[in-house]
């Protein structure tokens, strides 16, 4: 592609992404086709021949955008935020022109150096203590992994590193604990890491969803009686269920009591922190030796950047390095090289999204919007509990709403069976989602099927969130005159 060509495009582009934005409220949030129906219109083999670019974007609208679910619609409620901004998007473009691999410092200074500076910015934006240095990895996924394998290294002596398996054999199988609210990825880390998924010890909740410190205690002693050897613990800050909180100073004693690694998993709600009202959520921080949350859900930062920290660098980099001679460099012993911070060696310049986001918003700016956030959920939360046709099932201390609608005590004056409330409540969701105007999702607390409302994209207004209860409220109301 030459300049000029290369130029007129990049204006189109330009154009088109900034009308995406302002207009992606009347498209469906959720994509409306079948399994397959993409990949049948994609023809099956690729071009010998070069294609035009108008050609090119022209499939682009017509193919691809139809199985688009719109992440960035104002109306997105599912799973968890992955939101997205005008500067974090004009970073990648620049981060994707220079397509640097920060591998080391030497393959770009400004890379390494950036990413020091940003991570220490959110250090002190979230309060986290002075000790603890901070690495972008991809997902929260794998800041979890390098956090087990730093729980298997210190344990091992880095005999794991270094000997394999053999190296504990005879002295007992590691154990890591975690709630049984606690994210699918610490289980997928104990796969990957060795530990083997029938050694991550799922600890009980209280009536908060947030793990039972008790309960840890008793975990970790009786398997220590047993003949195991507790590794390490990993908390929840906001659950991907309910945002349930879990208590770390009281996680943390325990952890120090058992000599255990503290991991803490805030991924979505981490970013709360940065609010000095909502800054309790991280109360005990100091006492964990790693922790993630990601940018790349709840502030403004396009996927993918997730921060991760270590209160031990030193120990994660013994976990990680290795140093073939073609990366030696001269400067290895004055600057950081990022590579021995992690799984990969390539790595993406990640930090000049989250520079441009931090600037441009100002950490006031970022800190009003996600009071906003906050605000709504708390305003959907009662009127649910207001409404005698539903029933709020968790804590709202964050973005995060769990409900359902529960016509049976209240309007027949019996108490409904469990089935015939999930399937009510199936149908209502799929009937909502359907309709293209909103998109939430669901999760299981315990024995009960929820709805689940989460709030936290860029273009969200108060209205929305209203919207979304008109549309739940509504499919409800249809039910239940039908179901009488
Ligand atoms: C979303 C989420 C994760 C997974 O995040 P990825 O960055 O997609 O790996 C892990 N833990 C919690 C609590 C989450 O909410």
């Amino acid at each position: 592609m030459d300049t000029p060509t290369f130029r007129r495009w990049g204006h189109e582009l330009i154009d088109w992404v900034a009308d995406y934005q302002e207009q992606v409220e009347e498209r469906p949030v959720l994509s409306p086709v079948k399994p397959g129906q993409i990949r049948a219109a994609v023809p099956a083999e690729p071009p010998l021949q070069a294609e035009a670019m108008e050609k090119i974007i022209e499939d682009f609208q017509e193919i691809i955008l139809p199985g688009i679910t719109h992440w960035n619609h104002p109306r997105f409620f599912a799973y968890f935020p992955a939101n997205n901004s005008g500067p974090s998007i004009l970073a990648e473009l620049l981060s994707a022109a220079l397509g640097v691999n920060g591998m080391v410092w030497q393959s770009s200074p400004a890379a390494t150096e950036l990413e020091e500076v940003v991570m220490d910015w959110l250090r002190q934006m979230l309060q986290l203590p002075p000790d603890f240095r901070g690495v972008i990895q991809d997902t929260a996924s794998t800041a979890t992994i390098a956090a087990l394998l730093c729980a298997r290294e210190k344990i091992s002596a880095f005999g794991v590193n270094e000997q394999g398996f053999a190296a504990g054999a005879g002295q007992g199988t590691l154990r890591i604990y975690t709630s049984t609210e606690g994210h699918s990825s610490i289980e997928k880390g104990a796969k990957i890491a060795g530990f083997g998924r029938q050694n991550v010890v799922r600890v009980p909740v209280d009536d908060t969803y947030a793990m039972d410190p008790v309960a840890l205690r008793r975990c970790v002693a009786r398997d220590k009686g047993a003949g195991y050897r507790p590794a390490g613990v990993v908390a929840t800050v906001g659950t991907t269920s309910s945002t349930a909180l879990d208590s770390l100073p009281a996680i943390a004693g325990v952890a120090r009591e058992f000599d255990l690694w503290l991991h803490v998993d805030a991924a979505l709600a981490g970013s709360a922190a940065i609010l000095p009202e909502k800054r309790w959520i991280l109360d005990g921080i100091e006492q964990a030796d790693s922790f993630v949350f990601n940018p790349h859900k709840w502030l403004f930062t396009n996927f993918d950047c997730s921060a991760f920290f270590c209160r031990h660098p030193e120990l994660l980099i013994q976990v990680f390095a290795i140093t073939p001679e073609y990366l030696k460099t001269a400067q290895d012993m004055e600057v950081t090289n990022y590579r021995d911070w992690g799984i990969q060696l390539g790595r993406r310049f990640r930090a000049l999204k989250l520079w441009f986001v931090i600037r441009n918003f100002g950490v006031q700016g970022l800190q009003a919007r996600l009071r906003r956030h906050l605000d709504w959920a708390r305003e959907f939360a009662d009127w649910v509990e207001a409404d005698p046709l539903f029933e709020l099932l968790a804590p709202v201390p964050l973005n995060t709403v769990c409900f359902r609608l529960n016509p049976g005590p209240a309007t027949h004056g019996s108490v409904v069976e469990e089935e015939t409330l999930t399937a009510l409540n199936q149908r209502l969701m799929r009937e909502v989602n359907d309709s293209g105007r909103i998109f939430f999702t669901h999760t299981r607390l315990g024995e009960r099927f929820c709805l689940r409302l989460s709030i936290g994209q860029t273009r969200t207004e108060r209205r929305h969130v209203l919207d979304a209860w008109q549309a739940i409220r509504h499919s409800a109301v249809v039910q239940d005159v039908a179901g009488r």
